[in-house]
């Protein structure tokens, strides 16, 4: 086996997401055309829009939950729109995690089954003990037990986050995770979010009308 070196400074620069002349229609509608824009490996950004601008929307074609009906959009070198839909579930679950705008937990399930259920859906090994550590990178491992209603509404964001987390995500995308928040609890979850994406090695993009992270992010694009 012939072992091929790539120096550092490339393997950060080459590209975790890249999208060009992204375009989507719902079947009833204007049509959705967005910027162009690329996010190197390991890097975060913040996508800034209006309430209504289709930020939810371009989180649903970069996650490969909907599909644009022009442009490409690449993952990891990876064109998710050629991809058929079992293709595309399976490589969904092996490399992205996702922080929707509502979080959707199973409330007959505590805190750490939520937790597993990405696991347990990806077909990876089920692993509490990895979860757990999660919870506890997250200051939460005294929760594990209880049903997530009971926890508090940054609490529950920071369960969503650890859940988005759990597979190992190359790329972490998260819709709106502050807007529900205080300026002190949204502060605490984008400063959770970057580190734990920093500490596993993943991409992270954010989508957000929350003018209170704009000056928190170099690279932003507006919608
Ligand atoms: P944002 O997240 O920026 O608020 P969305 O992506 O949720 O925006 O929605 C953008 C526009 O697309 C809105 O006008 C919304 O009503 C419309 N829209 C969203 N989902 C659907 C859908 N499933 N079918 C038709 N129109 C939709
Ligand atoms: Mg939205």
């Amino acid at each position: 086996m012939t072992l091929k070196y790539v120096p550092s400074t490339t393997r950060k620069l080459a590209r975790m997401l890249q999208c060009e002349g992204i375009e989507f229609t719902y079947s009833e509608g204007p049509a959705f055309r967005f910027p162009d824009f690329s996010c190197e490996n390991g890097g975060q950004m913040l996508l800034l829009g209006q309430s209504g601008s289709g930020k939810t929307t371009l989180l649903h074609l970069l996650a490969g939950l909907l599909q644009p009906t022009k442009g490409s959009i690449k993952i990891d070198e990876t064109a998710v729109e050629n991809l058929s839909s079992s293709k595309l579930d399976h490589f969904r679950g092996q490399n992205i995690g996702i922080i929707f705008q509502t979080a959707h937990f199973i409330d007959s399930l505590s805190v750490i089954d939520n937790l597993i259920m990405p696991q347990y859906l990806s077909g990876k090994v089920i692993d509490r003990k990895k979860a757990m550590v999660i919870l506890e990178r997250l200051s939460l491992q005294h929760k594990a037990n209880v049903p997530p209603r009971q926890l508090s509404v940054g609490e529950q964001q920071r369960i969503a986050i650890a859940r988005a987390l759990v597979n190992d995500p190359k790329l972490i995308l998260a819709d709106e995770p502050t807007s529900a928040l205080d300026d002190k609890n949204a502060s605490e979850v984008i400063k959770l979010l970057r580190e734990q994406a920093e500490i596993s090695g993943a991409t992270l993009i954010i989508v957000t009308h929350d003018q209170r992270l704009k000056d928190e992010f170099e690279k932003r694009v507006e919608l």
